[in-house]
């Protein structure tokens, strides 16, 4: 009924998400509050680490995308579950090293990694680096010479495939800062120029199409693109990769307007195209890596918020303001993001009429959504916002000096603290008087 099965209506006509009431969540550690379903969560990774065993023998890994969700408790869990990592940024590396991830099982990604990046990678001992050009290749080389080691990587490749999505969240078309093109022939000269450094081992290839894809078939296309590619590599140069690392971009449902395929469809099929390839083209299977975020992530979240006035504007618009907004989930402001909406203290409710869901914040488009159909929304009624497990606590901000939220974990009849809410002495901790 709520987008996703680990959401439920107790007698009282509560949302409950797992074991637990979100009206009680919302009272006990204050709104606004991310909640994470950490079985479901738990359960989506164990669906993709099987799919990669049904469709592929078991011969790939999948990864996590951190950039969707990167906590210390994130880390652990994913670990655990078995994932490897796919990080961005020195920040990302730095919490899951903490937390004690196996460093090996990480991607570093990334279209302008720094020198101090690229240095505390090699020091954590991160598997693998996708490098995203050239200036980048040398540093990488540089850095692994004075430190004595040989650093394995994968370019980024851009396979030239339209993923049907949003302008700001596809690229896998030559028009994108992310990565190198194979069509005009950038791809391979760097291959070569890369297999003639000491330092440098070129052991895959990596491409990402686009985020939020609801349909297998680009997938497919850019298996097929990069396999033909994988070929050329070892016809042409004499360069023989073990790793193709197709990337994340998985679709999740937002709305009841979203109807995504299950994860393991698109790992499948993506598997079929590999597969058939590599016979077609007489290579051995590549080691099939996936590094989902949003659609691991994503539906094991929700946000709760207390609704603090109701603003009816007659003939225009009625406004339900809630007590976070483009701090926690700048999403919608962002990209008109969908999401889906439950007033969680009277979750089961005939629908009243069109609201726009408006923030706190000082912007004009600070709101979570526009014109979405509710149920009556009265002043102190707690509000929740489905789906928000991805891309909303790792994009959130300070903006109007307003502490970031808490994330509140929960697990069969257990509930943790996973985030702690910030003070407003973490907002002045940096601040030089
Ligand atoms: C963002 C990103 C991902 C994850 O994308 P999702 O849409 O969250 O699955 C994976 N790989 C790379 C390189 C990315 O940039």
């Amino acid at each position: 009924m709520f987008n996703s099965e680990n959401l439920t209506v107790n007698q009282d006509n509560h949302l409950v998400i797992g074991n637990f009431d979100t009206v009680e969540l919302a009272r006990e550690y204050g709104t606004p509050l991310y909640v994470l379903d950490e079985d479901l969560f738990r359960k989506t990774c164990r669906e993709f680490k099987e799919a990669i065993d049904t469709y592929y023998d078991g011969n790939g890994l999948v990864l996590y995308a951190n950039k969707a969700l990167c906590t210390m408790h994130i880390s652990k869990v994913t670990a655990e579950e078995g994932l490897g990592a796919d990080v961005v940024s020195g920040g990302e590396i730095y919490t899951i090293h903490k937390a004690g991830f196996p460093m090996e099982k990480v991607f570093f990604h990334g279209n302008n990694k720094t020198r101090a990046e690229i240095e505390l990678a090699i020091n954590c001992g991160v598997g693998h680096l996708v490098v995203d050009n050239r200036f980048e290749l040398d540093l990488i080389n540089e850095v692994a010479k004075e430190k004595g080691i040989v650093q394995r990587i994968l370019f980024r490749i851009k396979p030239g495939i339209d993923a049907h999505t949003h302008d700001f969240i596809k690229t896998g078309q030559i028009d994108s800062k992310f990565g190198v093109a194979l069509e005009n022939g950038e791809a391979a000269e760097i291959h070569q120029y890369a297999s003639t450094l000491s330092n440098i081992k070129i052991d895959g290839v990596h491409c990402h199409i686009g985020s939020q894809i609801f349909d297998n078939e680009p997938f497919s296309e850019a298996a097929r693109v990069m396999m033909d590619f994988i070929a050329e590599l070892k016809q042409k140069l004499n360069i023989k990769v073990n790793i193709l690392n197709l990337g994340g971009g998985f679709g999740i449902k937002y709305s009841s307007d979203d109807d995504p395929l299950p994860a393991a469809e698109y790992i499948k099929r993506a598997a079929e195209t590999v597969k058939q390839c590599a016979a077609e083209k007489g290579l051995e299977l590549p080691y099939l890596v996936f590094e989902p975020g949003r659609s691991l992530v994503a539906p094991s979240g929700i946000t709760l918020y207390t609704v603090g006035c109701v603003k009816e504007i007659e003939n225009v618009r009625t406004y339900v303001s809630i007590d976070g907004g483009m701090g926690d989930n700048p999403r919608y402001i962002l990209y008109g993001a969908k999401y889906s909406a439950v007033v969680a203290n009277r979750a089961i409710a005939e629908p009243k009429g069109p609201v726009t869901i408006a923030g706190k914040y000082c912007e004009s488009g600070d709101l979570i959504q526009e014109h979405i159909l509710m149920p009556e929304i009265k002043v102190g009624d707690t509000l929740a916002i489905l789906a928000t497990g991805a891309y909303n606590y790792s994009m959130a901000s300070n903006y109007n000096r307003i502490p970031r939220a808490s994330i509140v974990a929960v697990r069969g009849n257990e509930k943790k603290v996973i985030v702690k809410r910030e003070t407003y002495d973490d907002l002045i901790k940096n601040d030089v008087l």
